[in-house]
């Protein structure tokens, strides 16, 4: 009995000094954390928030991309009853795509006419037979782009053959290897006329785009149509790198020393442009990083060749960064042959005039087992049709000529965009993007001219019509367009060895010129960006990461 009573009073007691020690000092603050400490909390917070947003913004985008609204359907009137124009685009490249992406497509019957029933993202195009990027990751199927748009546009995957400006009439052809056995479709502008592999169709329009490219040149050289590869499209990225895997696998057949084998490794890459240089650079790099370990032999063997017939790469670019672009190759091993034209080719051998320092010419034979021809662009067939057709264009060349509202010269309806046309810009992809988002513009405001005339003419078709302020509407609409400007950004090339070389300008002057690694990842965030869907931009971040892991995959498809 005594004993817990006695606790019990020291506890009391206890508590009762401890309570008084409380009051005295209250307990020390928690340990004050460290500026570093607090820094570093804070980032992990913000980065982790950011990490949530980039994922919340991407599933959208994700979702947005594969998940189209659905469409105005084509009509052949507006309520008011004006007439709802029909506007033909040729053409799913730099020039068309950005076009049809910012068009308002409900106020324009749209069709589409390619036979690429995609986009390619050309910039990155000279890393695909080496298998840095896959194919499949710089194109963008022109449906996705098509069902996005608020009102409905029709894709005919088809080329443009000929043309009647006269009476505004398109003849398209579609070569398909489905025999035809069906009647056609009937429709007053459309109609099709069975054939057994070839479909051909004649549409109407009242507006049309030109965007059909360029096709890659010769100059007429003997030999080059039929022994070179190009690079433009999708299948000439493929046709290199199956026969780079070829000749690499047939020379790896014969013995050490022989000559057939020393030709079969050398690969000619002609034209020191940036398609050239891209290519030869990105071919290098597959030599030195990933074929020098899985065939050292052959890698050792494997040359590329760089001819131009310029003193100089990469004429367009700054001087500085020429230079710069010149002694990465020498430290690649590149062999660049400057001041060198290809005046014949045959199967196994370029035929080349060399000017040298002194001014003397002499010829040059440089044997391949693999050619890239890339020394630069010529028009189209259906462009000379058309430029056969108008008497306006008789003295073109190079490219259709267009006014300052990239209206074809001595038509009233035919407009042009990109590699298609000759202006004073670069036939490139920065200058068509440009010129298609400025030409979804001025459909619209061709579209409020339209209507202002037709208001004029049927002013009781619409509600409260006040005529004499429609008239002052058409008559500002009329002067106030300004023509297309383009607007150089700059430029950028990778050149090998995980380097770049960049021209960068601001409203059109030159003023920064980068070069090197961290210009290099410049180029890559650069693409990333301009990638037209997030679909694209994560494929080919992919495709990096599973090359910066892996290597590149040296098998034949
Ligand atoms: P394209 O993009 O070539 O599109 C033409 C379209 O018309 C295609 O869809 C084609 O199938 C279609 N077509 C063809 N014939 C017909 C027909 N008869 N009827 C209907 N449709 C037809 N530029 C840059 O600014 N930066 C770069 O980094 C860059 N890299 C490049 C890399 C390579 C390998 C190449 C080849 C070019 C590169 N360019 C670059 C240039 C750029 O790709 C072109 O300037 C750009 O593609 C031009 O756009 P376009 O719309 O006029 O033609
Ligand atoms: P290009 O016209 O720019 O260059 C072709 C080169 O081939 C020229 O330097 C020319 O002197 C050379 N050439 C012509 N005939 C020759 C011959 N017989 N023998 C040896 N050399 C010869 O062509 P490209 O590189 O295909 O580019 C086409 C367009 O696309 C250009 O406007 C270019 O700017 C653009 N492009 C840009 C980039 C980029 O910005 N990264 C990449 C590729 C293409």
């Amino acid at each position: 009995m005594f004993r817990p009573l006695a606790t019990k009073r020291l506890l009391a007691a206890g508590s009762r000094f401890n309570s008084s020690l409380a009051r005295a000092a209250p307990p020390p603050p928690p340990p004050r954390r460290s500026l570093w400490s607090r820094v570093f909390r804070y980032t992990a917070a913000a980065s982790a928030l950011s990490v949530v947003t980039a994922v919340l913004v991407i599933a959208y985008k994700v979702h947005q991309e594969s998940n189209p609204a659905n469409q105005e359907p084509q009509v052949p009137f507006f309520p008011n009853g004006q007439k709802k124009k029909t506007l033909v685009i040729l053409g799913s490249g730099w020039g068309s795509i950005p076009l049809l992406k910012d068009l308002d497509t409900t106020l324009y019957n749209v069709v589409v006419i390619s036979p690429r029933n995609y986009f390619l993202f050309t910039p990155l195009l000279p890393s695909a037979p080496t298998g840095t990027i896959d194919m499949r990751s710089i194109v963008e199927p022109v449906r996705t782009v098509t069902r996005s748009r608020p009102g409905e546009v029709i894709y005919l995957e088809a080329e443009a053959t000929d043309i009647d400006p006269t009476n505004n009439r398109l003849t398209v052809k579609q070569s398909t290897t489905v025999k035809s056995g069906h009647s056609g479709k009937d429709s007053s502008s459309l109609k099709l006329t069975p054939g057994i592999e070839v479909i051909t169709t004649t549409l109407d329009y009242d507006y049309l785009v030109v965007g059909v490219g360029a096709q890659p040149s010769t100059f007429g050289i003997p030999g080059v149509a039929e022994h070179s590869l190009f690079l433009k499209e999708v299948s000439d990225a493929n046709a290199i790198r199956r026969r780079l895997m070829d000749t690499i696998e047939a020379a790896n057949i014969l013995p050490k020393g022989d000559p057939e084998r020393k030709r079969l490794l050398l690969v000619v890459v002609c034209g020191g442009g940036p398609t050239g240089v891209e290519v030869a650079g990105e071919i290098q790099d597959y030599i030195d990083q990933d074929l020098v370990r899985w065939m050292p032999e052959v890698a050792s063997e494997l040359k590329v060749t760089l001819i131009e017939a310029m003193p100089k790469v990469l004429s367009s670019f700054n001087e500085k960064l020429v230079d710069y672009a010149q002694d990465v190759f020498k430290q690649t091993n590149i062999d660049l042959k400057t001041n060198t034209k290809v005046m014949r080719v045959t199967d196994s051998c370029v035929e080349a005039l060399c000017k040298s320092a002194n001014g003397l010419e002499e010829n040059v034979n440089v044997p391949y087992g693999l050619l890239i021809w890339a020394t630069g662009n010529a028009p189209r067939d259906f462009v000379r049709t058309l430029m056969s057709k108008v008497a306006e264009q008789k003295n073109a060349r190079r490219g259709l000529l267009v006014n300052g509202k990239l209206l074809v010269d001595g038509t009233d309806n035919i407009f042009a965009l990109g590699d298609c046309t000759f202006t004073k810009n670069p036939p490139t992809a920065q200058v068509a993007f440009q010129e298609g988002k400025w030409l979804a513009k001025h459909f619209k405001h061709l579209h409020k001219i339209d209507r202002a005339q037709y208001l004029l003419a049927h002013p009781t078709t619409e509600p409260n019509v006040d005529v004499a302020r429609t008239q002052k509407q058409l008559q500002r609409l009329q002067e106030k367009e300004r023509p297309f400007v383009y607007n150089h950004q700059g430029a950028l090339a990778y050149i090998g060895l995980e380097k770049a070389v960049a021209d960068l300008a601001w409203n059109g002057w030159s003023n920064l010129t980068l070069g090197g690694t961290l210009t290099f990842l410049l180029w890559r965030s650069a693409y990333v960006y301009m990638s037209l869907s997030i679909r694209n931009q994560i494929l080919v971040c992919l495709d990096w990461t599973k090359v910066a892991i892996f290597g590149r995959d040296c098998s034949k498809e």
